[in-house]
């Protein structure tokens, strides 16, 4: 009689960042245990970051985050837990009590989280973080992740970020490319202006149109890519820059195309948030904003993504809405920007801030 195949599912973060940054910890599961079945929680709409991975066998798609009424979240919860009973172990990724009382809810007999949120009863396998002063220390999300899958024995396989693209959105950004007048073959600058996080990450609209304006008019191409629901930041640079960046978001963006078109660019201008991991993933040179944010919570795989930052006493407030005149990023000006993406551009041993990397 065959044997029954162990089953893991892992819980996965519910930002877009933070599901790129947990590439390298379903990397390593999917090593460490070549016989396990896998399987994995997404929200519905983050489900095509993970596209073209064979390192999952089922993913989970929910939509639990439709709802604000939290009854309505509980119950939604709860038919998830319910589908996913027979689980052998889950590994809770999110630091949030609810995504523990998933695991609990499920009634898999190993349930692997960190002690956060009071939620150590609702675990079996509690990790401590790494705490200074009572206070747990940021750290870099992949080294958090991974850690939770070494603590079941899974090799590192390093923290290298990786996403794959598939040959349908592939051939989608060459249709998309074609009816902007994007010559693949010429250098291509993308922006990606928006930030789910909140407006505190934002650098100034006007900075952007400065900066895509210059490059305009330097001869590069230029395309603004950005979420659906972002469009009015999208309109608000573009009447600014006058005509000339391609609008590459809106309706017709999703998460499969979006790798496939940063996939592409020679380089990424953008606030620290999801699209920054995705082209970390592909190798692209990236140039991110960063102001209210702790660089250690994302310090890791800097070779080609360089943080901008001002020096500023409030910094970093992890705040999604700036209290006082959002210094942070007014202070981070369009010349110095401008100079980086020269520099990105034309130097050929340019690198990212790898000096960075685990220090914070
Ligand atoms: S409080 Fe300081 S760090 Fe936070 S958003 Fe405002 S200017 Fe930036």
């Amino acid at each position: 009689m065959q044997a029954r195949k162990e089953k893991i599912v892992l819980i996965l973060p519910n930002h877009l960042g933070d599901v790129v940054m947990a590439t390298p910890a379903l990397r390593a599961l999917h090593h460490g245990r070549p016989m396990a079945e896998i399987h994995a929680v997404i929200r519905e709409e983050l489900a095509a970051v993970l596209g073209g991975s064979s390192w999952i066998q089922r993913l989970w798609m929910h939509s639990v985050y439709a709802t604000r009424n939290p009854l309505q979240r509980l119950a939604r919860r709860l038919v998830l837990a319910r589908a996913l009973r027979g689980m052998d172990c889950v590994i809770v990724l999110p630091n949030s009590f609810s995504s523990a009382l998933l695991a609990f809810a499920m009634r898999a007999p190993r349930r692997v989280g960190y002690k956060r949120a009071g939620r150590g009863w609702l675990l079996t396998d509690v990790l401590p973080p790494l705490r200074e002063n009572g206070r747990v220390v940021p750290i870099a999300m992949e080294r958090y992740y991974l850690d939770l899958v070494g603590h079941l024995g899974c090799p590192d396989t390093g923290t290298t970020l990786e996403l794959f693209t598939d040959a349908e959105s592939v051939r989608e950004c060459d249709a998309l490319f074609r009816r902007h007048g994007i010559d693949p073959d010429r250098p291509l600058v993308c922006f990606a202006p928006g930030a789910g996080f909140g407006p505190s990450k934002l650098w100034p609209l006007r900075y952007v149109a400065e900066v895509a304006r210059k490059l305009l008019d330097e001869g590069l191409q230029v395309a603004l890519v950005h979420a659906p629901g972002e469009e009015a930041l999208a309109e608000e640079i573009l009447a600014l820059t006058g005509p000339g960046p391609a609008c590459l978001g809106g309706e017709g963006m999703n998460l499969a195309l979006l790798k496939a078109v940063l996939a592409h660019a020679n380089l990424l201008i953008c606030n620290d948030a999801g699209a920054r991991h995705i082209a970390a993933a592909f190798r692209v040179p990236t140039l991110v904003m960063m102001g209210p944010t702790s660089i250690r919570y994302t310090n890791l795989n800097l070779r080609l993504t360089r943080l901008l930052r001002e020096p500023v006493e409030c910094s970093p407030c992890q705040l999604q809405v700036c209290p006082i005149d959002h210094r942070c990023m007014t202070r981070l000006l369009p010349s110095r920007v401008l100079g980086e993406a020269h520099a990105a551009l034309s130097d050929e041993g340019w690198q990212g801030d790898v000096q960075l990397e685990l220090r914070g």
